[in-house]
């Protein structure tokens, strides 16, 4: 079954559909004059949205979302709460250099323990398990190349958690013959990313945070005093804005500086049927952690709680006409199911229960951003790529401050104003990524050639 598109929800993930019954918020209907107002209820508007009420009880706060809480990547997403950041370590470090790579796995780090404790000490209900993360290779040069990465960590000291496993062990562990060895790290987690934003929705409504739905923004005016936010039945009129719209920045109105910021790339997911215990037995993996190999078109796998495996990724889409809806691809579905049963033959009769897909926000710079648009009564966060779940939980406390007007550790990270390239034009950012797209899939057939006819 692919996502349905129910005219409310839009084209349902797994994790939407698994959710039940969602009774969305009214739309707003009336004019309002507000302190903040947060576009967007995903991760980013609503961490921001309960993190600056806690701070200021007195405010008047307001998320307005143009479809249901969820409906964009924080509904649809793999749930890896990890210290991901950009694209490969390597990368990051060619481009930013030694320390701005360090900061940001340490602000990655804090990210996780953040969103840990937010869920443990709010009892937020989302299904977190802290299983570990497992890095995987294929071929021989895959894993020379993930070797290289385990030994950057432990040149820069940030291999705390983090241990090499060969080859034998991973089959070991994992009952595959396709792994190569793997670098196994235990301080990341997993969630339910449907069930945590719909509890962060509840978690702010309980400080007082007012969240309309089914309530998209159509105009934004600023002027010397407000900014004013029109929607279809009602308007508002903020001190201060929060554009927290990540992949579909570009559609927001009259954000002119942000339609060259980021464009959405999309990625697909499917998951199986719940595996039977035999199943499980034949294939290890018994504790569960999530995996990724180290390809450049990344797979991601992960284990649900009812006993299915979630797997994403192989393939990245960008559209010409970024669409707001999901836009189906089968050939990304069968892609998925042929790589999972790849690795795992013993999977081979399993059937896919589920399959759908969801934007992610890419920049040029090929890492996230917090900026400043205009002037300071307006900030944006995007660039998440597929690594926002923990980034954008911390990413609400860092706007916060900014939103409070505080210099903290947390607004001296890196990516907060930085200057971020702009995107060229429509056209040439769209031959340019999929130019980009063949040279990675190019680049995987070449480390993986051979493997296939094994
Ligand atoms: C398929 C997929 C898998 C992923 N897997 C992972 C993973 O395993 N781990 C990880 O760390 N990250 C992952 N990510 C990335 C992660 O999901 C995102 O970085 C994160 O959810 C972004 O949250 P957000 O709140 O910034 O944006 P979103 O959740 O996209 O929220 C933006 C909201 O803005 C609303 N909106 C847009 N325009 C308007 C408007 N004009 N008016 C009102 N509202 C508007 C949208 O309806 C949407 O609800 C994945 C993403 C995808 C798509």
């Amino acid at each position: 079954m692919t996502g349905n598109s129910d005219p409310l929800l839009g084209s349902k993930s797994f994790w939407q559909h698994d959710y039940g019954h969602y009774s969305p918020n009214p739309a707003l209907k009336e004019n309002l004059k507000v302190d903040v107002a947060i576009i967007g209820a995903g991760y980013t508007g609503l961490n921001t949205a309960w993190q600056f009420k806690r701070d200021n009880p007195n405010a008047r706060v307001v998320v307005l979302e143009a479809a249901v809480v969820g409906f964009g990547a924080s509904g649809r997403n793999a749930g890896f709460s990890t210290r991901m950041f950009g694209l490969e370590p390597e990368m990051v470090l060619l481009r930013w250099g030694k320390q701005k790579m360090i900061e940001a796995h340490l602000y990655l780090e804090k990210a996780v323990t953040h969103t840990r404790s937010l869920i443990e000490e709010n009892g937020l209900d989302c299904d977190y398990r802290h299983n570990g993360l497992v890095r995987m290779s294929y071929s021989e040069q895959q894993a020379n190349r993930l070797k290289k990465s385990y030994q950057l960590f432990q040149e820069l000291g940030l291999d705390g958690d983090m241990r090499w496993r060969e080859k034998s062990q991973v089959h070991q562990d994992f009952h595959s013959e396709r792994f190569n060895s793997g670098i196994y790290e235990s301080g990341t987690g997993y969630l339910n990313p449907c069930k945590q934003v719909r509890a962060l929705k509840g978690l702010a409504e309980s400080a007082g945070v007012t969240i309309y739905e089914t309530t998209p923004v159509t105009n934004i005016e600023r002027t010397a005093s407000a900014i004013g936010l029109t929607t279809p039945q009602g308007k508002v009129t903020a001190d201060k804005l929060v554009v927290a719209t990540n992949a579909y920045s570009r559609q927001v109105p009259d954000t002119r500086a942000l339609k060259t910021r980021q464009f959405p790339l999309w990625t697909y997911q499917i998951v199986t049927e719940p595996l039977s215990d035999r199943q499980w037995q034949s294939i290890g993996w018994k504790d569960r952690q999530s995996f990724g190999d180290n390809r450049q078109m990344l797979h991601y796998f992960r284990p649900t709680v009812d006993g299915r495996i979630l797997m994403g990724g192989g393939d990245a889409i960008v559209y010409r006409t970024p669409p707001m809806d999901e836009v189906p691809s089968p050939m990304s579905w069968q892609h998925c199911e042929a790589h999972l049963k790849w690795i795992y033959p013993q999977l081979k009769d399993v059937r896919i229960a589920y399959r759908w897909g969801g934007p992610v926000s890419v920049n040029v710079d090929m890492v996230p951003e917090i900026s400043f648009v205009g002037d300071e009564r307006i900030i944006y966060s995007g660039g998440c790529f597929g690594h926002g779940v923990a980034l954008t939980h911390l990413n609400g406390r860092t706007i916060a401050d900014l939103l409070n007007g505080e210099k903290t550790e947390l607004t001296d990270f890196w990516i907060v104003n930085r200057k971020s390239i702009p995107m060229a034009g429509d056209t040439l950012f769209f031959l340019g990524g999929r130019a980009a797209r063949q040279a990675l899939k190019a680049w995987d057939w070449w480390e993986e050639r051979g493997l296939r006819e094994r």
